[in-house]
């Protein structure tokens, strides 16, 4: 799945992929093959990354941040959300892994800066895409998760709902990264992009709640072309 309204940049390659796309795949396609993956041992942290060139160790956290081309940064996801960034002024892009714990880290807080203080992005440059994720109805969460984004500051009133289970709620993971974008960060509206996809209820994408599943992973993308 790619954003539409990102097809005319072709300075620009991008995806949230399906179920049965995997890091091999990468590399079959004559769009990719030219790029190096580079992927996290992920945490569930706030750790964002600057690359100025492949990294010589395997990073372990949930961002990554570069204006370098030949690099595709890649997210693994399975109900967390993957959100890409992208500073067309400056040509930066990020890829970041949200779950709920990263989110209340206010991981894209993290990532928006770095791309602000190493490469002059302005949030009201910035586009964002926010790619499948469990959604709300299909989310329960119990109460340390909404005593925690209650903690962290956020409008819980926004993004959770009482479920029919007592003493549970319905927690939504992109309606929370949206207002730390758009209220936060200060991201035009706009320019904010939603794939409204639920990895729960899709049989095209991974779910880890759903298929009981610990390896599957989908696997999303997003890299600065080569010039030529
Ligand atoms: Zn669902």
């Amino acid at each position: 799945m790619t954003v539409t309204q990102w097809s005319g940049r072709p300075w620009l390659v991008h995806g949230f992929g399906l179920a049965g796309f995997g890091l091999e795949d990468l590399s079959k396609d004559p769009l990719l093959s030219s790029f190096r993956s580079v992927v996290m041992k992920q945490l569930h942290s706030a750790r964002v990354f600057l690359l100025d060139k492949y990294p010589e160790n395997r990073l372990a956290g949930d961002g990554l941040v570069t204006a370098s081309a030949g690099l595709l940064l890649i997210i693994k996801t399975a109900d967390c959300l993957p959100v890409f960034l992208v500073d067309p002024e400056n040509r930066v892009v990020a890829a970041v892994h949200c779950g709920w714990r990263s989110t209340l880290q206010k991981i894209l807080v993290s990532a928006c800066g770095l791309m602000r203080d190493k490469s002059g992005s302005r949030p009201e440059n910035l586009l964002a895409a926010l790619g499948p994720c469990i959604e709300q109805k299909c989310y329960e969460v119990g109460p340390e998760v909404l005593e925690g984004f209650s903690a962290a500051g956020f409008d819980t009133g926004r993004i959770f709902t009482p479920a029919l289970n007592k003493d549970r709620f319905y927690l939504d993971l992109r309606g929370a990264n949206r207002l730390l974008l758009a209220d936060e960060i200060g991201l035009r509206p706009e320019n904010i992009y939603e794939l409204g996809a639920c990895t729960f209820c899709s049989e095209d994408l991974y779910s880890y709640r759903r298929d009981r599943q610990t390896e599957r992973r989908l696997v999303n993308f997003i890299g600065i072309k080569e010039p030529g």
